[in-house]
């Protein structure tokens, strides 16, 4: 275990050794303004959890492991996309988590893995899973209404 594994819990703590990816942010690539704040965690495979971040100049959300694919979670690629496919077909929440026998907090996680993401996972939905736009779009309403993070879509 590293020594800064373990943080106190308390206000938000901000990441002044963090900068915003968004090249359109006014403080983009820039340490030090207190902009960023934690966003949460997930986990993944490889590296085990990585953290979700917020600028709060741009309100853009970001992960730890930016331009990484959002597969690396540890739940296998088949079942994150089946179960963002059950939400775009109208499943909700619980009728998802039920459906593919996960946690709630799971599938929830899987939404803001996807939103992070949204371009490369409406992609694989439109091609591959052979949604319909109608779908597609649907599915972002639905995860804008049940994540915090904010999307251009
Ligand atoms: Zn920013």
């Amino acid at each position: 275990m590293a020594k800064r594994a373990k943080k106190r819990r308390g206000p938000k703590p901000k990441y002044l050794d963090i900068s915003c990816p968004n090249p359109k942010c006014k403080h983009h690539g820039q340490k030090g303004f207190a902009n960023v704040v934690s966003n949460g965690t997930y986990r993944t495979r490889s590296t085990g959890k990585a953290r979700l971040f917020l600028c709060r100049t741009c309100g853009k959300a970001f992960s730890s492991r930016s331009g990484t694919a959002f597969f690396d979670l540890r739940t296998p690629k088949k079942k994150v996309l089946m179960g963002l496919k059950l939400l775009a077909e109208g499943l909700g929440l619980r009728g998802t988590s039920r459906v593919l026998e996960t946690k709630l907090d799971t599938a929830r996680r899987w939404l803001a893995v996807a939103a992070l993401h949204c371009e490369q996972v409406s992609d694989i939905l439109l091609r591959d899973l052979k949604l319909s736009q109608v779908q597609v779009d649907e599915l972002w309403i639905f995860v804008k209404k049940n994540t915090k993070i904010p999307m251009d879509r």
